[in-house]
């Protein structure tokens, strides 16, 4: 019969303690649990430590019906993860020989001899089954006690996402529960705003709404528990429907969606193309634009045209800079016309400011013009942020995306 699952994720690393490395395997399990309907109700870090290590597996097992440990099965005595189980366990690792065979193979493959160090990474428990790992030395273990399952995979991301995958996914216990969830992108709109909008949701027991601030604007969250996709989802997509209706001026995407691979969508629809002239941004415009999957097939690229002179060389008339500087309005416009010209693109996007801080100054906020240009139209804005350069480059791309998909939305509703 199946149960509805509670999980724990546990990272093992010193480093992840020190705040020398970002805990993205956690991120990724958590993600892939909810996906299969298994409840993560609590995530630990320990560092590489056999007495907290094993207290926190014992922990996590009496709370947790799945615990999954990332990290600690390298070869080095640092990795403790093997031992910690199997004292959980109240078992005697022992080498396993196809284990071993396989290492040594390995090894030789890449014309070395296996050290010693890595026998220990073809240890088992009776209660364990190993998990190959295609991509590296350190097997995982799949181990069953009673009604529970303690998953242990690798540390790098690569090999435990891949093992997750292929080895841990087809064996897991099948929850009967599904959590269907969807997430909507908004920008323009603030937190405070947008959630007093949606308040006579918001108090909902079921669908749960979450707001969240991020970079791109405000996304809203709305998910549902139920004992079948088709029952979480017959939750979730009305009020989907009504917060769509409140929401959508600020609306630009969906789950994966993000702000360029809106303004991609708008532009294919209308058979257009774009490309930009970047100052300030230095090419950071073209590099979150190419992050977009197909956006060949609407953006030509981006010229960074950092010095005045180079400015001038794609079309910017020299008066204009020595009138009224490189940073003004008639600059920026004058460069998202001159991109479009030499692209030869519907829409061009062009960057010019300073990302501060002034180092004479030591301290400025960063300030600049950025501006759209269409067919039918220019538009441009002055903008200013404290902040690093690179928050203050973050957020100019943020701003002219924003704008751009704006407009866009404007043009098509004419
Ligand atoms: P380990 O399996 O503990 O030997 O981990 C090997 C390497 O994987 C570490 O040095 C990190 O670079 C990486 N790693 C371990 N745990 C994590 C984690 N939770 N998130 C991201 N990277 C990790
Ligand atoms: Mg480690």
């Amino acid at each position: 019969m199946n149960k509805t699952l509670v999980a724990e994720i546990i990272s093992v690393g010193t480093e992840l303690l020190l705040g020398e490395i970002i805990d993205t395997n956690a991120a990724f399990l958590a993600g892939k649990m909810r996906d299969r309907g298994i409840f993560v109700y609590r995530k630990s870090t320990v560092g590489d430590n056999m007495v907290r290590l094993t207290a926190a597996i014992k922990e996590a097992l009496q709370r947790a019906d799945l615990v999954v440990i990332g990290g600690g099965l390298g070869p080095t005595d640092d990795d403790m993860t093997r031992e910690a189980i199997a004292q959980v366990a109240g078992a005697e690792p022992y080498l396993d020989e196809a284990l071993l065979e396989n290492l040594r193979l390995m090894f030789a493959a890449r014309g070395r001899s296996m050290p010693d160090g890595n026998q220990k990474q073809a240890w088992l428990i009776k209660d364990a089954i190993a998990l190959t790992n295609p991509v590296g030395t350190a097997a995982g273990w799949y181990v069953s006690l009673a009604e529970k399952v303690i998953v242990a995979l690798p540390g790098p991301p690569h090999e435990l996402k891949k093992m997750w995958h292929e080895q841990v996914e087809p064996r897991l216990p099948v929850s009967d529960q599904h959590i269907y969830h969807r997430t909507i992108h908004t920008s323009g709109i603030g937190e405070s705003d947008l959630a007093a909008r949606i308040s006579q949701f918001t108090r909902l027991e079921s669908p749960g709404i979450g707001t969240y601030a991020r970079n791109s604007g405000v996304d809203v969250r709305v998910a549902a528990v139920a004992p079948t996709m088709a029952q979480a989802r017959a939750v979730v997509d009305p009020v989907i429907m009504e917060i769509e209706a409140i929401l959508s001026p600020w609306i630009f995407g969906y789950d994966d969606e993000t702000l360029v691979s809106a303004i991609m969508k708008l532009l294919l629809k209308a058979g257009q193309t774009f490309s930009c002239m970047e100052s300030v941004t230095g090419g950071e415009l073209a590099a979150e634009i190419t992050d977009c999957p197909g956006i060949s097939a609407c953006f030509a690229g981006s010229l960074t045209a950092y010095s005045n002179s180079i400015k001038i060389q794609a079309g910017v008339a020299e008066e204009l800079i020595r009138e009224h500087g490189a940073v003004s309005e008639p600059v920026v416009l004058a460069m998202a016309q001159a991109a479009r010209k030499m692209f030869k693109t519907d829409w061009a996007l062009a960057t010019t400011g300073v990302a501060g801080p002034d180092p004479l100054e030591g301290k400025m906020p960063g300030t600049a013009w950025i501006a759209v240009a269409g067919p039918s139209l220019e538009w441009s804005q002055l903008v200013d942020w404290p902040g690093t350069r690179q928050m203050v480059k973050n957020r100019i791309c943020r701003s002219i995306f924003q704008s751009f998909f704006k407009l866009l939305k404007e043009e098509k509703a004419r």
